[in-house]
């Protein structure tokens, strides 16, 4: 067993669709990002290569290629999937909690749980996704932006 963690954040910006967990969430901004900012995937993406020793998301899928402008966080996620498959490592569960102050998820999160595990070849109960608010405070309270935390267990 190989455990991994990760973490993302990115700032809110006009004029974009927000985009987390491979659900598209109706707010009136969404994340700027090379990619459709979608951090809750980039936070796991992050702890599943973690957990296999393959360093980061921005090793694999640099933000100065133009091969990754705008695209779907889904495929890259996808693409970690099989990276980790190739070395015979496969994803037991995954946890992950959202920090955002607005919109609320709650009404989004067994999307997002569907969405993840079907990227993961996991059944849904093996993928867990909470999300809190800082009661105000910080960057996130402030509704500057949305950070992601993830775990992620491994077995090779
Ligand atoms: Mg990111």
């Amino acid at each position: 067993m190989r455990i991994g963690q990760g973490y993302d954040a990115h700032r809110f910006a006009e004029g974009r669709p927000l985009v987390l967990g491979g659900v598209r969430i109706p707010h009136d901004m969404g994340l700027a990002a090379h990619s459709d900012g979608d951090v809750l995937i980039h936070a796991l993406c992050d702890a599943l290569l973690g957990a296999a020793g393959l360093g980061d998301i921005g090793r694999h899928f640099p933000d100065s290629s133009a091969e990754f402008a705008g695209i779907d966080s889904r495929i890259l996620l996808r693409r970690v999937v099989a990276r980790l498959q190739r070395d015979g490592m496969w994803v037991v569960n995954a946890d992950m909690t959202v920090v955002a102050q607005s919109p609320k998820l709650a009404p989004h999160i067994a999307g997002m749980r569907e969405a993840l595990a079907s990227d993961l070849q996991l059944e849904p109960s093996r993928v867990n996704i909470k999300a809190t608010t800082t009661e105000g405070m910080g960057f996130a309270g402030r509704g500057e932006g949305i950070a992601a935390y993830a775990v992620a267990l491994v077995e090779d």
